[in-house]
């Protein structure tokens, strides 16, 4: 009864309403992209709160980001107010990680104001005990050492569990020795990578039995968003923690999983009920986000998948306008055809923050950036680690990761000599030298080598002045604002000087990066709460202000939804892309076509997919075919387009056979079954097929169907 029930139940359909109800045991959600999935984990969280099932810190939540977890808080909040404040336990897994950690650090051989490292650190570190270990960094690269020891930890394998066998992947058989060298370092310096963060929290909780049956305890409720996605080390986890209470809910979709690259395990989702027996497997099966032609254009291409659980999906969205397919000559005119159909939204009224450009890889948004910033559209990247990727803002960080924490060797090396101040290498060797014999960290040898006669006079001077003015930022630490530190450091230690000196355009640029550094600080309560953040942030949105397009990877976009979406660079060897290609067989096949189908799944009302005839690779221009996903959308939800070059003239469909990108596909001279459009299989069926193929039945405004929730409807 709608007057009765509380604010969060309001207009959430049977199956949702289920999800949120059913509170004790475990639930697994089931469902297909858009179906209210996170909209139902958040009025469950609601629920829990306004019912006094359980205090915030009692609820363990499980988000994919820092932003889902900061939307699921602002919604939370809007339905139960004040309860949501101290939701401590709200966060990504590695955020969570990284708290639990600090408060056990002890436990595993660290100090709880350990440093979090980045890739690089990661990297100059692992490069430091390969070349100890007399090994060739060519032949085996720093990289590939790095790659594998993230494989073991999203595994859960500590070095002590790498046999043999695994160790042979790096070095002749010495990759478990490298691994332990590696992990004895990290804790020398007090230092944990990401992964990390799990791992060491496993080990914990598999070895101090007070510990886990504390949060056994503590954690009456658990939930996971993106479960699809989870992998061994945080699937352990929850294991363990759901053990005791087994309150747990997990919601996610088989076909959105695309981070096994990263060690995610969809057979997790299978698990479930096993772990779990007695779950209770809820489906979702309304779509609320996109209009009919989107939603049978995503499933028209993940249809060309094995193996999926099956799911039906419906909406009673109008059904808007057809997915574009567009045609362009190259990537500059690419980014200019967005650039132009952006701004003509623009015109008609439409908000830029509900525009996306989605790519597959990193590389394909610097095309956008120049162009956007040329015709002076706004825009924002999100996803990765861009913003702190960048030289200068890492060694801004370095910097302050020095003030706050002596024993951080990594980030004292990047800025000893940055701005160079006379320290030669032979100085800088020297200190490692002393630091190595004394076991020391660096800043504390240096302060140290200065009383002896090692150093030149002018390398003595040099590192005289650095160790003083370190010395000097620690004590202001504690009595100025930390954004206002990080100002004076960067002034004082002659670093914005530098870029100042250099008068190129990049310089500029990267003295506005360090300005908004600075302002970003501002909004943290404590120079360890930002470092913490830098180390955990997975978006960089920290501008809100003015209205923008958004440009982010595909994989970043999960669980997001915009308006208007564009789709770029749906070509072979870019999506699916090559690497996929060149791995043969279908499983990264298969994940690349999830990709396509969380691609096209973010879009509400439209959806525009762009492929070009020409793209330049490594300063060569190559000549590149239309993706295979191009040819698996239906045609009926589909309307195609192609430009001629400087997109003077455009014309429809029924492209003469020379112009048709698809006519090699045609002549049968394409690439493999998947490469032909599947025809007559997708969209306007009515009927659900037995086996579960993923049906859209969307071209009438249809009641809302009740969906009966039964355990026995997933067929595992
Ligand atoms: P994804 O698989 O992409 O993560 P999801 O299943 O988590 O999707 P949500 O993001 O929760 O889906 O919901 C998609 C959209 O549908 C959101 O805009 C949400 O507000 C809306 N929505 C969810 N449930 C309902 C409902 N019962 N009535 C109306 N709108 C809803
Ligand atoms: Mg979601």
């Amino acid at each position: 009864n709608a007057l009765q029930d509380p604010p969060y139940l309001a207009g959430l359909n049977p199956p949702q309403r289920d999800a949120v109800l059913t509170t004790d045991g475990p639930v697994l959600v089931l469902a297909g992209a858009g179906t209210g999935k996170t909209a139902a984990l958040t009025a469950r969280l609601a629920h829990l709160l306004w019912t006094r099932k359980a205090y915030p810190s009692e609820i363990l939540s499980v988000t994919f980001t820092n932003k889902a977890a900061r939307e699921m808080r602002e919604r939370v909040g809007r339905l139960v107010g004040d309860a949501v404040e101290g939701m401590p336990w709200l966060g990504t897994f590695h955020a969570i990680g990284a708290k639990m950690l600090r408060r056990h650090a002890e436990l595993v051989g660290l100090q709880s104001n350990f440093t979090i490292l980045d890739t690089d650190d990661q990297l100059r570190l692992l490069k430091q005990l390969i070349v100890a270990a007399d090994l060739d960094e060519k032949r085996f690269p720093a990289r590939s050492l790095a790659g594998l020891i993230d494989e073991w930890k999203n595994k859960g394998l500590t070095p002590s569990e790498i046999d043999a066998g695994e160790s042979e992947r790096y070095g002749n058989g010495r990759g478990g020795e490298l691994y332990q060298q590696y992990q004895d370092r990290l804790r020398a310096v007090n230092a944990c990578d990401f992964g990390d963060l799990l791992l060491h929290v496993l080990t914990i909780l598999k070895r101090e039995r007070s510990v886990l049956e504390q949060y056994q305890q503590r954690f009456r409720y658990i939930m996971v968003d993106e479960y699809q996605d989870t992998n061994s080390v945080q699937y352990l986890w929850l294991r363990l923690l759901a053990q005791e209470r087994r309150n747990i809910c997990c919601v996610g979709d088989d076909d959105q999983s695309i981070y096994s690259w990263r060690g995610a395990q969809v057979e997790n989702i299978l698990k479930f009920e096993k772990d779990f027996p007695g779950a209770k497997v809820i489906r979702l099966e309304q779509n609320y986000r996109s209009t009919p032609h989107i939603l049978a254009a995503a499933s028209g291409v993940i249809a060309n998948n094995g193996g999926r659980l099956g799911k039906e999906l419906w909406t009673e969205l109008d059904a808007g306008e057809k997915v574009r397919v567009l045609g362009v000559w190259d990537g500059p005119e690419e980014a200019r055809r967005v650039g132009e159909e952006i701004e003509a939204a623009q015109r008609d009224g439409t908000n830029l923050d509900h525009v996306a450009i989605l790519v597959r890889a990193q590389h394909q948004t610097r095309e956008f950036e120049d162009r956007f910033i040329a015709i002076g559209l706004p825009y924002r990247i999100v996803g990765g680690f861009r913003f702190y990727e960048r030289a200068e803002i890492r060694d801004a960080l370095a910097y302050l990761r020095v003030v706050h924490q002596p024993a951080d060797d990594l980030a004292f090396e990047r800025i000893v000599n940055t701005p160079k101040r006379g320290l030669g290498d032979k100085a800088i060797a020297k200190l490692h030298q002393l630091a190595r014999a004394e076991r020391l960290p660096l800043s504390i040898a240096a302060a140290r080598i200065l009383d002896s006669d090692e150093l030149t006079p002018q390398a003595r001077k040099a590192l005289g002045r650095f160790v003083g003015d370190v010395a000097r930022w620690r004590d202001m630490a504690n009595d100025l604002p930390h954004a206002e530190l990080a100002r004076q450091i960067l002034d004082e230690s002659g670093y914005t000087a530098m870029w100042q000196a250099e008068k190129s355009a990049e310089a500029a640029g990267r003295l506005e990066n360090l300005t908004e550094l600075v302002r970003a600080m501002e909004e943290y309560e404590s120079l360890t709460a930002f470092l913490e953040h830098v180390s955990l942030v997975m978006d960089n949105e920290a501008t809100r202000e003015d209205p923008k397009v958004t440009i982010m990877t595909i994989h970043a976009a999960k669980g997001l939804e915009f308006d208007t979406v564009f789709l770029a660079g749906w070509e072979e060897g870019l999506f699916p892309s090559q690497r996929a290609l060149d791995e043969g067989g279908t499983r990264s096949l298969e994940e690349e076509r999830r990709l396509a189908y969380v691609a096209i799944t973010r879009a509400r009302r439209r959806a525009t997919i762009l492929h070009a005839a020409n793209r330049r690779i490594y300063g060569q221009w190559t000549s590149s075919l239309p993706s295979r996903f191009v040819g698996e959308l239906p045609d009926a939800h589909v309307e195609s387009e192609t430009s001629m070059s400087g997109g003077e003239s455009l014309w429809r469909a029924n492209w003469s056979e020379r112009a048709d990108p698809f006519a090699d596909v045609a002549r049968g001279t394409g690439r493999g079954p998947g490469w032909q459009r599947a025809a007559g299989t997708l969209g306007t069926q009515s009927g659900s097929k037995p086996g579960g193929e993923w049906t859209s039945r969307t071209f009438s405004r249809e009641p809302v169907r009740v969906v009966e929730s039964r355990a026995s409807a997933v067929s595992i």
